[in-house]
């Protein structure tokens, strides 16, 4: 059975959820092509073969190349990521080719049958799905290990013109130097209880000290103290770092659904009985105010 992966890359670059995908998709078979939007910087190993356009292509085209190249071969399965931009073009993808698609999946497992194990409600429950036809699967990120792979690809560079409706004018990194909050090892985030925008600083010096990406709940992107893109949640961002600390956010089933999957949850709040600490692995009762100085002033002596 061979699968199709799609990675929409920025500037050819593949991230690392996108080899855990590649890795975990050997659960099926080792027969992976790898389907880009653009030729890859540092061309990868463990696929057989890597499909992509003479020049780059927008999101827009992406699933219509995708479908070209699923046309011409004896693919089962279409894999991807279970992000935002992953789900815009499954969605895409399955009303083109008429085929159903199956996200947040946590794990695939194959005894002759293909069985996906995903999330449901949020991630209230979790469920097993026999998968008995040629299907669109998304992954979740943040959750297989990357194994060695050496298997050396073909590239295959095809042509393919798409008379797309809109145009790329311009791409902001919003993160600045901070990594992406969905593929990030470290996420620190910040809930109404920041008390006003200029707290938010406290999440900013303390992500810049641990590497970190920062987020938010959605309490403060309403009131606009960061952008829409910070939010972590079930109308956010679902991520799964090593480290997760929440600091004044009381821990809403909704921001939850967002961080399920995080491997540490370290929060702060001054409310004992703040929701989050049934969650959290280590809890801090305290006000932010006088924690977060006294943590960062001795994460920069440490950093001397
Ligand atoms: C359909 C729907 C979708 C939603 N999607 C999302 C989503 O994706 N993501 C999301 O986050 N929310 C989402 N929400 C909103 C969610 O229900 C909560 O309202 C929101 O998460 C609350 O944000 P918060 O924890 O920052 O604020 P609050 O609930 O107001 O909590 C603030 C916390 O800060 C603590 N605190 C106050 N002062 C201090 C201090 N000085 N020091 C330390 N701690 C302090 C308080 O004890 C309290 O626990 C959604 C809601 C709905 C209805």
């Amino acid at each position: 059975m061979k699968s199709l992966i799609f990675a929409y890359t920025i500037n050819g670059k593949l991230t690392r959820s996108d080899m855990e995908i590649i890795s975990h998709s050997r659960v099926i078979s080792d027969d992976i092509h790898l389907i880009t939007n653009m030729p890859l910087d540092v061309p990868i190993k463990g696929v057989k073969k890597i499909l992509t356009p003479k020049g780059g292509i927008n999101q827009d085209c992406f699933a219509k190349f995708i479908e070209m190249a699923f046309m011409k071969d004896d693919y089962s399965y279409i894999i991807g990521k279970s992000d935002i931009v992953g789900k815009e073009i499954a969605s895409s993808l399955s009303a083109i080719l008429d085929m159903e698609y199956v996200s947040d999946i946590q794990s695939l497992e194959n005894n002759g049958k293909l069985i996906v194990k995903r999330d449901f409600f949020t991630g209230k429950l979790s469920g097993k799905i026999e998968i008995k036809s040629k299907s669109i699967l998304l992954l979740k990120i943040n959750t297989y290990p990357i194994k060695e792979m050496d298997s050396e690809p073909i590239i295959e560079s095809l042509d393919f013109s798409c008379p797309s409706t809109k145009k790329l004018l311009s791409r902001n990194i919003t993160s600045g130097n901070k990594p992406p909050l969905e593929s990030a090892q470290i996420v620190v985030s910040g809930g109404r209880g920041l008390e006003s925008k200029d707290n938010y600083a406290y999440v900013e010096k303390l992500a810049d000290l641990l590497g970190a990406a920062t987020g938010a709940s959605r309490a403060i992107v309403d009131l606009g103290w960061v952008p829409q893109t910070y939010q972590v949640g079930q109308t956010g961002k679902i991520i799964a770092p090593n480290l997760y600390i929440a600091i004044g956010i009381s821990g809403a089933v909704q921001h939850l659904a967002g961080i399920r999957n995080a491997k540490k949850i370290i929060a702060i709040n001054k409310d004992p009985n703040a929701p989050i600490f049934k969650y959290a692995d280590y809890g801090i009762v305290a006000d932010f105010k006088d924690f977060l100085p006294v943590l960062i002033k001795k994460l920069e002596e440490l950093k001397k």
